[in-house]
């Protein structure tokens, strides 16, 4: 379906009061709104197709966004009265070991071209097949071209060894608002190739191909943790403790070639749990997680908590990240807002600042249907600082951790003005008051209501990519919720406000 969405929370619109839930055993016999679906969908399948569905859009002054999978946790691809441009009909996939860009001459190695409606799944399957490592995202159903590499891309796996995945990008092929097919790399439209990686989704053209380094396979262990217990009490948050001061090791002196994600969450019926991964890259044998892991698990299990542990080793790097997207990455859909901040690498100087951050933590809502994510940082994301030159927001690259909350929002619009209300006036203030204190948030999983997103997006990068915009896109035809420029225009892309002021 062209126009559903990975997330309903999107497909409605509370300033219309317009709802139509079609899952979930509702009466679709009642009235249903359109809501933020688009009204038209151009399921385009060439690219001169895609260049006339611009210029249709830009001749007639359309509200226009591009979808490709609706992932999008902020509602950029979709819009009430909008015309779609649909991009899943572009699945080709080409694998090269000497990639030169458009206009150089020297071979930047071995890389992947993905087309507009490459899904993360699909292109992890074809890497594993050629013995080759792909950096994406962690789920299945992700795109690879569109909103996940032009909002930044984090791989938990794999970014504190390779960099983001905007780091990687090569090369886009663009259609821009005029209708012109244009390529942007390092040595043609310099200016958009930078904007490209870091400055949005939907903002400065429409992507048909994306290239990407890749990277030759390797061993690797993967390690799971986890656990859950009836109540939310002291012990519960002591075994949080120490698995957070474990995983700190991971990143300090002793393990290279490491990295990890952990989670904390709550049932519906309240039930509290927790559940670390952990890669070690280049290795063959689990005794080196064993070894991490041992003294956790005897305190863990001190506690009466009934731990699950689990070390595997996979051959090839590239059949687990294959095989982990298709397993997390089933297509029910989410129904959640979140927000995020990203974490100063001050806070594992000390173990002291990290108990500090875990006391701030505890602070934060953690309801039924809630989730709190660690994501690590640092490594090569912090050293391409020095390597890469993106709009991505510089404080990434002083960074530890991603702290993400998320919450799980039930159907009707009350309950989700209600739970916007709750992300913008608690936990937002909690979030950005964490020590030491976060400068930057990840766009692609932030607070849709929140206030200066500019400067959270992209600090002072800000002022270059709103003249890119103005330059390729001086009619505005690509307009995004929270997206550069779109502070010109009301809240859903319709008006602007200068029009509307006067
Ligand atoms: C279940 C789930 C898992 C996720 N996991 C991760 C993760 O591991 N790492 C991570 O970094 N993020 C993750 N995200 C966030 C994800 O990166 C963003 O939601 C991203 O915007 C999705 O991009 P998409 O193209 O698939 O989605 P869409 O909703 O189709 O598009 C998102 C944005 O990109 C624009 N866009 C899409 N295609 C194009 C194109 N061809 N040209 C120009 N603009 C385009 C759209 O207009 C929109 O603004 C996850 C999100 C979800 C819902």
């Amino acid at each position: 379906m062209e126009s559903a969405l990975q997330d309903y929370l999107w497909e409605v619109s509370p300033s219309r009061n317009e709802t139509c839930y079609v899952d979930n055993g509702n009466d679709i016999s009642r009235p249903c709104g359109q809501g933020r679906i688009p009204v038209y969908s151009a399921a385009v399948t060439s690219v001169d197709q895609a260049q006339k569905a611009v210029r249709f859009a830009n001749r007639r002054n359309l509200s226009l966004v591009i979808r490709n999978t609706g992932h999008s946790v902020g509602g950029q691809s979709s819009g009430p009265d909008s015309f779609q441009i649909f991009t899943q009909a572009f699945k080709d996939i080409t694998f090269t070991d000497d990639f030169v860009p458009d206009g150089g001459s020297l071979s930047e190695g071995q890389a992947v071209t993905v087309g507009a409606g490459v899904l993360v799944g699909e292109l992890c399957d074809a890497a594993a097949m050629r013995r080759q490592v792909v950096v994406t995202g962690q789920y299945l159903s992700v795109g690879v071209a569109g909103g996940l590499v032009q909002g930044g891309g984090l791989s938990p796996a794999l970014s504190p060894l390779k960099g983001l995945i905007a780091d990687l990008a090569l090369q886009f092929e663009v259609v821009t608002a005029d209708g012109r097919y244009v390529v942007a790399n390092q040595y043609k439209n310099t200016d958009l190739f930078w904007a490209l990686r870091g400055g949005g989704g939907g903002t400065f053209g429409l992507v048909m191909s994306t290239t990407m380094r890749t990277f030759l396979d390797i061993p690797s262990v993967v390690s799971q943790i986890s656990f859950n217990t009836s109540d939310l009490d002291e012990r519960y948050w002591s075994a949080v403790r120490e698995v957070a001061h474990t995983t700190r090791e991971l990143t300090t002196n002793n393990y290279t070639d490491s990295s990890a994600v952990w989670f904390i969450s709550r049932a519906a019926n309240g039930t509290p749990s927790m559940a670390l991964t952990a890669y070690f890259m280049n290795k063959t044998e689990v005794v080196v997680a064993d070894n991490l892991f041992a003294e956790l698990l005897v305190t863990l299990r001190a506690k009466r908590l009934a731990v699950q542990y689990n070390s595997t080793p996979y051959p090839w790097l590239s059949s687990f990240l294959a095989m982990q997207v298709a397993s997390s990455g089933s297509p029910r859909r989410t129904d959640a807002y979140e927000t995020n901040v990203i974490v100063p690498e001050e806070l594992y100087h000390s173990p002291d600042r990290l108990d500090r951050f875990l006391d701030r933590v505890r602070q934060l809502p953690f309801n039924p249907l809630n989730r709190i994510d660690v994501d690590f940082l640092g490594g090569q994301v912090s050293a391409n600082g020095e390597l890469v030159d993106t709009a991505l927001h510089p404080a990434w690259r002083s960074a530890s951790i991603q702290l993400r909350h998320i919450m799980y929002v039930g159907q009707g619009i009350q309950e989700q003005q209600a739970a916007l209300n709750r992300l913008r006036n608690v936990i937002w203030p909690l979030l950005r008051s964490i020590k030491p204190s976060p400068r930057a948030s990840y766009l692609n999983l932030a607070d849709p209501t929140l206030e200066d997103w500019q400067g959270w997006f992209w600090g002072d990068k800000y002022p270059r990519l709103l003249k890119i915009k103005k330059k390729w896109d001086p009619d505005d035809l690509f307009i995004v919720r929270q997206g550069v420029g779109s502070e010109m225009w009301d809240e859903e892309g319709l008006c602007r406000r200068s029009v509307r002021k006067s």
